[in-house]
């Protein structure tokens, strides 16, 4: 297994080169697609989160009510350190999992986490970084997902900055200019990855926070 990192700040297109990446045959393991998986009605994780924050999180339907629980955390810094404690060792298991069975294959496995950055990882073949000016991605989150500028522009300042991303990058893709452009890249970054070595034994354990 050779195990790439892939993230970007929120609107960079990350989202948009690992679906390029998935065309040319990596695996993506998505910490994003799996927390929503986790949270789907009929998980474990659910009766965890309503015992902390309240039955009323869980609508009729036995779906999490995110608004809800983001209204909580939100004005509550300490309610947001449990969710995180609740949340992100579930998602490392998940994707630990994930990884373990892909261990012996020769296959290209992305793990694409937007806070690599703010989340550093031990094991990787390498890291790729998808970076854009936080005007650019401002303007495709309005334009292509809907948010208000000031959303938009909240979300950002709460990432890690460019510079702190770029810092842990072995590849950088400038997705300021037009799709054409941003696949072209992903090729050559396709063809760097599969020369690299497989990942370390203990790759993707993370680093032990202080
Ligand atoms: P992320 O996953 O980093 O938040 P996305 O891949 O979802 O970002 O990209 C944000 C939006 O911008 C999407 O609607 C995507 O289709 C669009 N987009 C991505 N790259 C480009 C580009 N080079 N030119 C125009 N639109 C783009």
């Amino acid at each position: 297994m050779i195990l790439l990192g892939l993230t970007g700040g929120i609107g960079s297109g990350k989202s948009t080169v690992s679906a390029l990446l998935a065309s040319r045959g990596a695996v993506i393991i998505d910490a994003d697609a799996i927390a929503r998986e986790l949270q789907a009605p009929g998980q474990p994780l659910l009766v965890t989160l309503a015992e902390r924050f309240g039955a009323s999180l869980i609508d009729e339907s036995g779906a999490l009510d995110r608004a809800a629980l983001a209204s909580i955390v939100f004005a509550d810094p300490e309610a947001l350190k449990d969710l995180n404690k609740i949340v992100h060792p579930a998602i490392a298991v998940e994707m630990d999992r994930r990884m373990k069975e892909q261990r012996e294959t020769d296959n290209v496995v992305v793990l694409d986490i937007p806070l690599l950055a703010e989340n550093p990882r031990t094991g990787l073949s390498g890291v790729v970084v998808v970076d854009v000016p936080v005007d650019v991605a401002v303007s495709r989150l309005v334009e292509f997902r809907g948010m208000t500028e000031d959303d938009a522009r909240a979300r950002i300042a709460k990432q890690a900055t460019r510079d702190e991303r770029r810092a842990i990058a072995d590849q950088v893709i400038d997705n300021s200019g037009e799709l054409s452009a941003l696949s072209d890249q992903v090729e050559a970054v396709w063809q760097w990855a599969v020369t690299l070595p497989p990942a370390a034994d203990d790759a993707g354990n993370r680093v032990p926070t202080p």
